[in-house]
């Protein structure tokens, strides 16, 4: 196990690697620090062995903070047997990079996880690891895409699951959360009341709350998707990933994959700028971003994207200092632009995506837009959820035509392409 502690991100202080996440001296965040042994293995050994690791995330398992390695030849591992998540497609996006006159985007398409978003990569980690912990419940709180996915996570591993959202989810999400037989709990409130009320159950129950006290290991899930973008490109680094975010903790993650590998000599050259994505309607860490804030100051969220509605984001400041360091920004989109911003990448690549994709996607147009981007650079865009589950953001965007079943009924009504005219 290369993973050794639990290290406050503030003063440095250890943990031991149990269900802890909040520093008991300053109360800074703790996180995941490791101490790779190569054992003599040489670059292209330690590419090997991930190669020949099974097509999901556990291929990374060196890499992440569980107790057990990764997977013998039968990919069969007690903590692991259950819904694998990632190895999702990266796309290059000729026509949407033409669109936006840029020269190669490529579109990570993490919506095609088991319970369609990213979260399936995270949860994974966090129901992992609190199985080895020997915890029997999992627990959380979420905009949406994490109670699918824990709901999801709890059925396949035989774990009792309860699910805390606020009362006014998308229907999408919380129908493809209740399917699953989980204790779903509609609470009248917003993320940031369920988050709270979810920290204090966590501190009367011995229950596995993946994004409070299993936060540490939930948030090491987010690596794999540097992890597996820098693989997919050949053992590249890309030149700018444009992000999503919400609590900050994905934005982060993805700096830390590449970052790590870096040190490991898995990869050459320097961190992507990394560019945030959020909906003006919730825009703590861009507001801190403009403003030149270390902090971010805690706003009430009013947007279509739900999935990022986080008024006080718990990675805010860690986001801020990565996006600075990378010479990254952290942008906010108008609801309106986020339609645009779905239609643009549904139009342009095929792919549909939620919301929260249509954030990314209008950042990166509104990146192109003010000249940021240089030609030759290589950018990610990172899509981390379906649109299937945000119907209503569509709706009444296109139009369609309503015919009697008629040839005549059909030339009178559907405009066809100028070869007709
Ligand atoms: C949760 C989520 C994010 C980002 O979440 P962080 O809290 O910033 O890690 C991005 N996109 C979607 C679709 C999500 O569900
Ligand atoms: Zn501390």
């Amino acid at each position: 196990m290369a993973v050794t502690h639990l290290e406050c991100k503030e003063c440095k202080a250890h943990y031991p690697l149990q269900a802890l996440y909040v520093c008991e001296r300053c109360f800074g965040p703790l996180e995941a620090v490791y101490e790779h042994q190569r054992d003599g293995r040489d670059v292209g050994e330690l590419r090997r062995r991930i190669q020949g690791g099974p097509q999901n995330i556990w291929r990374y398992a060196d890499f992440l903070p569980l107790a057990e390695g990764p997977p013998g030849p039968s990919g069969r591992l007690a903590s692991r047997v259950g819904l694998p998540a990632g190895c999702t497609p990266l796309i290059r996006a000729d026509r949407l990079a033409e669109r936006l006159g840029l020269r190669e985007v490529w579109v990570k398409n993490d919506a095609a996880n088991p319970t369609h978003s990213f979260k399936d990569r995270v949860v994974s980690l966090a129901a992992a690891r609190a199985r080895e912990l020997g915890f029997e419940v999992i627990a959380c709180a979420s905009t949406g895409n994490l109670a699918n996915s824990v709901a999801a996570h709890g059925a396949a591993l035989g774990l009792d699951s309860y699910v805390l959202i606020p009362a006014d989810l998308e229907e999408q999400k919380v129908l493809a959360t209740g399917v699953y037989g989980t204790k779903l709990v509609m609470v009248d409130g917003s993320y940031d009341d369920v988050n709270r009320l979810c920290t204090e159950l966590c501190a009367e129950r011995r229950w596995a709350f993946v994004n409070v006290n299993l936060r540490p290991y939930y948030a090491e899930g987010s690596k794999t998707l540097a992890f597996e973008i820098a693989e997919q490109l050949g053992w590249e680094i890309p030149d700018r990933c444009v992000v999503p975010v919400a609590s900050g903790s994905l934005f982060t993650k993805i700096a830390k994959g590449f970052d790590e590998w870096r040190e490991l000599g898995l990869l050459d050259g320097q961190l992507p700028r990394m560019n945030g994505a959020q909906a003006e309607g919730c825009a703590p860490v861009a507001s801190a971003f403009l403003a030149g804030h270390q902090v971010c100051r805690p706003v009430k969220p009013d947007t279509i994207a739900k999935s990022l509605a986080i008024g006080n984001p718990a990675d805010g400041p860690y986001a801020l200092d990565v996006a600075r360091r990378t010479g990254g920004s952290i942008d906010a989109v108008s609801d309106e632009e986020i339609r645009e911003g779905i239609a643009l990448l549904a139009e342009t690549t095929g792919i549909f995506t939620e919301t929260a994709g249509g954030v990314s996607a209008a950042v990166l147009r509104k990146l192109a837009d003010r000249g940021e981007i240089e030609r030759d650079e290589s950018v990610v865009l990172l899509i981390t959820g379906d649109g299937l589950k945000t119907l209503d953001a569509v709706r009444g965007s296109f139009p369609t035509y309503s015919i009697a079943p008629t040839i005549e009924a059909f030339e009178a009504t559907v405009p066809e392409g100028v070869a007709a005219v």
